[in-house]
């Protein structure tokens, strides 16, 4: 048997795949893919596309930046691995806490507690967000608010402060004391409201509305994505995060920005909340910080954070991973800084995303089944699809597999979500390749 026919047997029987089901992994085999160069994946047949995903959002600066690639061999042949549990340390994660803390000081962040990952991340900032509290003898408050259709990944606690039912149901009982908020979504939302400053300022005002109802005392922190992704991206009114960091702060809860996505450049600013203007307590990062080569992340804290667990003599840590500050993935982190800002992927972001965002919004004259273009912030752009533009009924899931099956064929790995096609391409796309996605989108479209 041939490699690749021994791959292609085994192909989704053998292990469990993320956000499917076993039959469907065998049912429809995934796509083994077995290469990669700059902003296009290969797959084992040979089909080469344009990587419309970014991997995961996370692949920002392509498959072949070479700095990163050799300061992870370097790495790993001077030390691959040591701890920075309880007594020891190493250069790379001390060097990245010091870059960290200059990257993140326009958002008042300057503290580095490093994680495995998004989940890790997240957990982290939840855990981190109670004991604050208790530190401050301010011990009844532990509960979590959020926003409906928010992902913070698929840890329990990230889970329970998941708005979306899709990654909660079959796992509940959740975290009790979780509570969700309207999401400014205007394509969809409770209040019919589709101006997007008034329906910002619904959910502020039901932000407040639960905050009262809870009661103040009770509440640890609030959990939210800049701008949501997962969940279809939806960018808020501009007014909107402010307004939740003003609640938060006069209401004595931390906030917590979820930038596992938003960090590092994808939204054409460095970070979430430098594009909104506020200053977090805590900030979640992971993927593009070490560009998907390394499973690695770092949460980032703020001034109340530091006051409390500094200065107080008591404040032990009692959370980590073994990966935390793992040297590999720290020289990784330290090589993609130097290099995001060395090809300053916040203005190609914010031009190849703008380039993209028009496209698509040109694609939805042409095609009715796109319901809704969500974007205008740097390369994270939804389409929502429908079967009626007038019901709004979102399409039918078999069919939307199909456009994502029709685009790859055309050029292009997009990747579909639920109702949504999610396009979060590398920041470094050339104009070209950004054309060349959207043509792709355009044939897919046509053919299904
Ligand atoms: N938070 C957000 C906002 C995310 O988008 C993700 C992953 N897509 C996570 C948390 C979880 O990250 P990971 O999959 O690395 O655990």
């Amino acid at each position: 048997m041939t490699e690749s026919n021994f791959l292609k047997e085994h192909n989704g029987r053998l292990m469990w795949h993320p956000m499917t089901s076993p039959q469907d992994s065998v049912a429809q085999p995934p796509k083994i893919i077995t290469g990669a160069e700059g902003v296009f994946i290969t797959d084992i047949d040979g089909h080469r596309v344009i990587d419309g995903v970014g991997g995961l959002w996370n692949v920002n600066l392509g498959y072949s930046c070479q700095p990163v690639k050799d300061a992870m061999a370097a790495q790993l042949d001077k030390l691959p691995y040591y701890s920075t549990f309880r007594g020891t340390s190493n250069d790379a994660a001390i060097e990245l806490s010091y870059e960290l803390s200059r990257f993140f000081e326009p958002d008042g962040l300057s503290r580095a507690f490093f994680t495995s990952g998004g989940s890790d991340s997240v957990e982290t900032a939840l855990r981190l967000a109670r004991q604050y509290h208790k530190l401050r003898g301010d011990s009844g408050r532990t509960k979590f608010l959020s926003l409906k259709k928010g992902y913070h990944g698929t840890h329990i606690g990230g889970a329970s402060v998941n708005g979306n039912a899709n990654f909660r149901t079959a796992y509940e009982p959740l975290l009790p004391g979780c509570f969700h908020i309207p999401a400014p979504y205007t394509y969809r939302n409770p209040f019919d409201e589709s101006d997007p400053e008034r329906l910002a300022q619904l959910c502020a005002a039901a932000l407040e509305d639960e905050i009262a109802f809870q009661g103040a005392n009770t509440i640890a922190a609030m959990i939210m994505e800049p701008i949501l992704g997962a969940g279809g991206v939806i960018p808020p009114h501009p007014s909107f995060a402010p307004m939740v960091q003003e609640i938060c702060n006069r209401n004595g809860i931390l906030l917590i920005t979820d930038e596992v996505i938003t960090a590092y450049g994808r939204t054409g600013a460095w970070s979430g909340a430098r594009l909104w203007g506020i200053q977090p307590d805590m900030m979640c990062t992971a993927k593009a910080i070490t560009n998907g080569y390394f499973p690695f992340g770092a949460v980032m804290l703020g001034a109340r954070m530091i006051e409390v667990f500094e200065d107080n003599p008591d404040a032990k840590i009692g959370h980590g991973y073994t990966y935390s500050g793992h040297p590999v993935g720290a020289a990784a982190a330290l090589a993609c800084l130097a290099e995001m800002q060395r090809l300053n992927v916040t203005a190609t972001a914010a031009a190849r995303g703008a380039q993209l965002y028009e496209g698509c919004l040109a694609l939805k004259e042409r095609f009715d089944v796109i319901g809704d273009v969500r974007g205008g912030y740097g390369l994270m752009i939804a389409l929502e699809l429908v079967s009626d533009r007038q019901t709004r009924a979102p399409l039918d899931g078999r069919r939307a597999l199909a456009l994502q099956e029709a685009c790859y064929e055309a050029g292009a790995l997009i990747r579909v979500s639920g109702p949504n096609v999610i396009l979060s391409p590398p920041l470094i796309m050339s104009e070209a390749d950004t054309r060349g996605l959207l043509d792709a989108l355009r044939v897919g479209l046509c053919a299904t």
